[in-house]
């Protein structure tokens, strides 16, 4: 069974249609890569599958479970942005904390919780400062603390590393590497960055105007593309 099943997915914001039946299904464990340009949906699905847009047409399954009418809090799922929204006037520990609590976790689960993500992440040191405290590479770490906390069944990343300089962004890029190959769990990130993609992936999923164009292992997406854009986009050999 698949952990995520996007199944005949359109969505439309008035009169446009941004996603045009989507359709993909992930095992458990897989980590998506979804790239496409910019403007494609890519962000559009991301909230679909999160629970934070309605969708016009189609399903999302999660464990087999439809979910398409269940609210974000009820999907199990985590999601970090490229804005790392954390709450400025809570500590580290209060923000990786904050949204145990709101689903009334226990104290001493909460602690636990804290310290393992604070260990995986190296990010012991930073636990009682607030984010003004921080660096960008900092910050986006405890934003990534704050969903690993959570153990859900899958995570979103929508372009988790875009606003970091480019050596940080190759560390993080590691990081969550090891992390995937540590925990095992069930990633959707969508990037702009075709190395980010073939390193990451063990699947590509290509969109353009809200299609999924190609959906297949880094090899076949970057050796065999099914046309030129996806060519072009990949940097295929031609
Ligand atoms: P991507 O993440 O691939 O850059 P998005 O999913 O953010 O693309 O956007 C896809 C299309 O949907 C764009 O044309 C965008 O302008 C439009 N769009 C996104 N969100 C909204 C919204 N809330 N209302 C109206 N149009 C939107
Ligand atoms: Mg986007």
């Amino acid at each position: 069974m698949a952990a995520l099943e996007i199944h005949n997915v359109s969505k439309d914001f008035g009169s446009e249609r941004v996603l045009k039946d989507v359709s993909i299904s992930i095992d458990s464990g897989e980590f998506l890569i979804l790239v496409g340009p910019s403007g494609c949906g890519k962000s559009t699905l991301m909230n679909a599958i999160a629970g934070l847009e309605p969708v016009t047409s189609g399903n999302i399954y999660i464990d087999g479970e439809d979910v398409t009418w269940r609210p974000p809090a009820d999907r199990d799922i985590a999601m970090v942005f490229q804005s790392y929204a954390l709450y400025p006037s809570m500590t580290v520990r209060q923000n990786i904390s904050f949204g145990l609590e709101m689903r009334k976790v226990p104290k001493p689960e909460r602690e636990a919780a804290v310290e393992r993500v604070a260990d995986l992440l190296q990010i012991t040191p930073l636990l009682e400062r607030k984010p003004s405290q921080l660096s960008g590479g900092q910050r986006q770490r405890v934003a990534m603390g704050r969903a690993l906390a959570r153990e859900p069944k899958v995570y979103l990343f929508d372009e988790p590393l875009s606003n970091l300089d480019a050596k940080l962004r190759v560390d993080m890029r590691t990081e969550i590497k090891k992390l995937h190959q540590r925990l095992g769990t069930t990633i959707v990130y969508v990037t702009h960055d075709q190395v980010e993609a073939m390193t990451l992936a063990d699947c590509i999923a290509v969109m353009r105007d809200g299609h999924i164009l190609q959906l297949g292992s880094p090899d076949e997406v970057y050796n065999n593309p099914v046309d030129m854009f996806v060519a072009g986009f990949m940097g295929s050999p031609s």
